[in-house]
């Protein structure tokens, strides 16, 4: 529980969140700075110049989070720092800090450690899937998928009414 980041990819809610001596050494992308400009400028000079490594994903990495996150039907939800972090954590086969539970189920079934904030520990693992709204056929998510927040997901491809996202049953 007092496990610094050594070697860590951490999302941007540990840097918001934890003590600056608790991220030395951890892995974090570029894009994270412009988000946390976004949250807290003061914050972001101060990490800044913390102890932590700057890196960008590769495509290949990008490309391997995002078939990732289909698997699970994530991806739909993730937004682009989201998947840089997830692609880092995936590339460098790091433990992932972050409490978004998203990350944390892509991470766990791509075999990774995901570690919340503040405790430790897996959780269950789960998957999505879209769900017609008309005809009930569920559909699995696709790597080319739109992502956003909320909403309904792609038509369906038999009766083409909106689809809703769902846990599959395994
Ligand atoms: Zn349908």
């Amino acid at each position: 529980m007092s496990e610094g980041a050594a070697g860590a990819v951490l999302d941007t809610t540990a840097l918001l969140h934890w003590p600056l001596d608790r991220l030395r050494g951890g892995v974090c992308c570029a894009s994270q700075l412009d988000e946390l400009e976004r949250l807290s400028p003061a914050r972001r000079m101060l990490v800044e110049a913390a102890d932590l490594d700057w890196m960008n994903p590769s495509p290949a990495q990008l490309e391997a989070a995002k078939a990732a996150a289909a698997a699970t039907g994530d991806l739909p939800r993730l937004s682009t720092v989201d998947l840089e972090v997830l692609a880092l954590a995936l590339g460098l086969k790091r433990v992932l800090v972050t409490d978004d539970y998203r990350l944390q189920n892509v991470a766990m079934h791509a075999g990774l450690e995901a570690r919340s904030l503040a405790t430790r520990g897996a959780r269950e693992r789960w998957s999505w899937i879209w769900r017609c709204t008309g005809c009930g056929k569920e559909h699995n998510v696709s790597t080319n998928v739109e992502r956003k927040r909320d909403g309904p997901g792609p038509e369906c491809d038999v009766c083409g009414s909106p689809t809703v996202m769902k846990r599959a049953r395994r």
